[in-house]
């Protein structure tokens, strides 16, 4: 058959999402199965959130609001910015691609460690940018010096996640202004702050305290403290210049009616979210001293989850845990991402921990 797409993408690995726990459940023929693959809060969507995208549902028929007036001003009133340095898009990870997009022409790279989050190389190569994956630390951690020497002169853009996805270390003010202060002007920093509100750690900055820096990009989700993951909403914080651009490339219309009022209730209800977020965080501690009692090797974590470095055991541990009804996440070769979960949920993983590693 003729080919119609471009033959670069035969070789791109798709973006693996976490199994369904309603599919688990059926072929095991239980009444339900537990997720603990997507770094998702187990909470259920904030109070106020169903009421308001109901409400929301009822103009579905009209586009949404494509300057996203009033989420942007909410956003811009907590987090101390102007508007105009704001812009939004359909999940952070639309952002990312944005970004790409943005700064990189055909042949320009995209740094990034690795591992690290699994849609960066993906869409680096979608872009036509080249993807250059600096491995972490022995210890999981981004290696920034080496981040460093791997920019060249065709380097745009460099990602980095703090704390990383999927092995929950966090990079410490003193490491991250040394990186900022050794990559050149003309280069695009994104702090990927997915996880941002499960941090604990002092030393672990707040990108924000960055973002007056001209080529800081701050990159933050309402998917996982704020609960909103199904609905798709990310924000970015940026230069007004950097902003501008990212509005203009994003796809429009790509912030929807019902997320953007989704993600105005959420923003209403922090001081719950807050609560929420600290409940897993002490989940969190209890998860991870446990897990390590039995895995040494674990490394400390500051986001909403654990990970496992069980290297060629891992796709055989998530296994076992699948034929118990509870679905984390592998990533074949080098180690398995546990979501922590309610306290009934992280239970029902340990056991299966207790019995298998
Ligand atoms: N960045 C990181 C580090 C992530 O882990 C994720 C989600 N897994 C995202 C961005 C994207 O999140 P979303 O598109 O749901 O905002």
């Amino acid at each position: 058959m003729t080919k119609l797409t471009r033959p670069d993408l035969d070789a791109l690995p798709p973006y693996v999402p976490g199994r369904s726990p309603a599919d688990l459940a059926r072929e095991l023929g239980l009444p339900e199965a537990i997720k603990l693959a997507s770094n998702e809060v187990p909470y259920g969507p904030l109070p106020g959130v169903v009421e308001a995208v109901t409400e929301a549902a009822a103009t579905a028929h009209r586009y949404p609001d494509m300057g996203v007036l009033a989420l942007r001003a909410a956003l811009a009133e907590r987090y101390g910015v102007a508007a105009d340095r704001i812009a939004t898009g359909c999940g952070s990870v639309a952002l990312a691609e944005s970004l790409v997009r943005a700064t990189c022409l055909p042949g320009d790279e995209v740094v990034f460690a690795w591992r690290s989050f699994e849609a960066y190389p993906i869409i680096a190569a979608t872009s036509g940018a080249t993807a250059v994956r600096v491995p972490n630390t022995a210890t999981h951690a981004h290696d920034l010096a080496a981040m460093a020497a791997a920019v060249t002169p065709q380097t745009r853009l460099v990602l980095l996640c703090n704390p990383n996805n999927p092995t929950g270390t966090a990079l410490r003010r003193a490491e991250i202004d040394r990186f900022l202060d050794a990559v050149p002007a003309d280069v695009l920093v994104v702090l990927d702050e997915a996880y941002r509100e499960f941090v604990t750690d002092a030393d672990v900055p707040d990108g924000l305290t960055y973002a007056d820096r001209p080529n800081v990009v701050v990159l933050r989700t309402l998917s996982k403290a704020w609960g909103l993951a199904g609905l798709r909403m990310g924000f970015l914080v940026a230069q007004p210049e950097v902003a501008g651009a990212i509005r203009k490339v994003v796809t429009p219309f790509s912030s929807s009616t019902t997320a953007q009022a989704a993600a105005l209730a959420a923003l209403g209800q922090a001081d719950e979210m807050r609560r929420r977020c600290d409940l897993v965080i002490e989940e969190r501690t209890r998860l991870a001293d446990r897990v390590r009692v039995l895995l040494p090797e674990v490394p400390e974590t500051q986001a909403n989850f654990v990970w496992l470095p069980l290297g060629e055991r891992s796709v055989e541990f998530a296994r076992a845990c699948e034929a118990e009804g509870v679905i984390v996440r592998p990533f074949a070769g080098d180690g398995v991402r546990v979501t922590v979960g309610t306290p009934a949920e992280n239970d029902a993983f340990l056991k299966i921990a207790d019995t298998v590693l």
